[in-house]
């Protein structure tokens, strides 16, 4: 329209072509007149002296408003959620740390800060393990296992303990929880150190008895009827010892450091001891065999890894029928050593086998099989190969027998 009337007021005066050029000109440097203005606007953010404009301009700045308008308050709500997570976190008693792939700080709440007494302006965007220097909690980001938690003694020093648990999240982002476990921790040590100090005040006096029954048994003098209770009495003090040994070399094992890689046990020759030795055990079922399937050693105690071959063996001889049969193996691979020991004997139920290491846990069958038993060899068993960097895997069904293997790390194996 600008350009008929231009070429309309140029041909009243003959000059129909010059009209229309100069309204093309003007309607050019009006469009780029508010163009010009839209810029200025959207660079200074400053829309509230929203210009009045003409033709297409009023519903594009009018759109823009709108939208900026959208945009402002959903920020807006986005900080206000912000600012409630943030008071929502900060309120929460565990600390939680954001980490990103490289296991550098992101964000953390406030007791994070406490517990692992990180500092704001410092802290962030470091990686965590430059901060928390433990070295189980160095080997427990570098080995990238996160199924379970770490304890370790908070960095603060003092008596604070905490427990660590890595839950992955969004692309390779994890959040670290950190608990505040002193309490806990302080528990168990006042039970371990309850149950040692009484069971070595118990022994003296035990052993004054022990020898007293020793001499009564051994009295010719002792009227006859004294005979079969005096025999009891001895075979339940002798119960009574070995409870208290048990009981003694778990709270040794429970605070003892892990076994050192200076000393390389012989498992292969322990294997062909511990089948003689179950040999001349009563009871024994007639086929008890060893297959050394390596010459390599293992890193460790002589004696605590004897006392895991002995507890597995003893009980396999115990829970096993004369007919069944015993098969000790060793064998080292890839994955590690790995000590077993199968019998055909009576048995596991499913849900008895995530509790035979508990203390003093004994199954009905094993009960009523055996009431010599302490109920405390596999929990010995347990502590042992921990102290030893390896696990118990337990395969057994009721009247099909069991099997017992203990897995050894790769670097507790001493290749020959
Ligand atoms: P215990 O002195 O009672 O044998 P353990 O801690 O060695 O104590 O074993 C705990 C329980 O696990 C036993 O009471 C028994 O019920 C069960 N158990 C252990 N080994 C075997 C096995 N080889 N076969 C069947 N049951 C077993």
């Amino acid at each position: 329209m600008l350009l008929v009337a231009g070429a309309l007021v140029g041909w009243l005066y003959d000059q129909a072509l010059l009209g229309a050029f100069l309204a093309a000109l003007a309607c050019l440097g009006w469009q780029l007149f508010n163009l010009f203005r839209l810029d200025a606007w959207l660079r200074t953010g400053r829309l509230e002296a929203l210009p009045d404009g003409s033709g297409v301009w009023p519903p594009v700045f009018a759109r823009i408003e709108y939208m900026r308008e959208k945009a402002r308050r959903r920020r807006s709500r986005w900080r206000q959620l912000l600012r409630e997570l943030r008071v929502s976190a900060g309120a929460f008693p565990d600390g939680g740390v954001l980490l990103n792939a490289r296991f550098e700080i992101v964000n953390y709440n406030t007791a994070a800060e406490r517990l692992l007494s990180l500092r704001k302006l410092r802290d962030r965007g470091q990686r965590i393990d430059n901060l928390l220097r433990h070295p189980d909690f160095v080997a427990f980001i570098s080995a990238g296992d996160f199924s379970r938690s770490i304890e370790l003694p908070a960095p603060a020093g003092g008596d604070t303990w905490i427990s660590c648990f890595m839950i992955p999240y969004g692309l390779e982002q994890r959040l670290l929880l950190v608990r505040d476990i002193t309490g806990i921790v302080r528990l168990e040590r006042t039970r371990r150190d309850f149950v040692a100090n009484a069971s070595h005040e118990l022994r003296t006096p035990l052993t004054v008895i022990a020898g007293y029954l020793d001499a009564l048994a051994d009295d010719p003098g002792a009227p006859g009827v004294w005979q079969a209770p005096l025999a009891e009495m001895r075979s339940q003090s002798v119960r009574m010892t070995h409870l208290l040994d048990d009981l003694l070399e778990l709270s040794r094992l429970e605070s003892a450091a892990p076994c050192g890689l200076d000393q390389v046990v012989d498992i292969g020759a322990m294997l062909q001891r511990a089948r003689i030795e179950a040999l001349a055990l009563p009871e024994h079922p007639r086929v008890v065999e060893a297959t050394i399937g390596s010459t390599a050693g293992l890193f460790g105690n002589q004696v605590e890894l004897h006392s895991v071959v002995s507890n597995l063996v003893s009980n396999a001889v115990r829970y096993t029928p004369s007919e069944g049969s015993i098969s000790i193996s060793w064998n080292v691979d890839a994955t590690g050593g790995h000590l077993a020991v199968a019998d055909t004997g009576i048995g596991i139920a499913d849900e008895d086998i995530p509790r035979v290491t508990e203390r003093f846990f004994r199954t009905d069958r094993g009960r009523l099989r055996q009431a010599a038993g302490t109920g405390l060899g596999l929990a010995i068993v347990k502590h042992c190969l921990r102290r030893h960097d390896g696990e118990l895997e337990i395969h057994s069904s009721p009247g099909n027998g069991s099997t017992f293997i203990c897995h050894f790390p790769p670097h507790r194996v001493a290749l020959t």
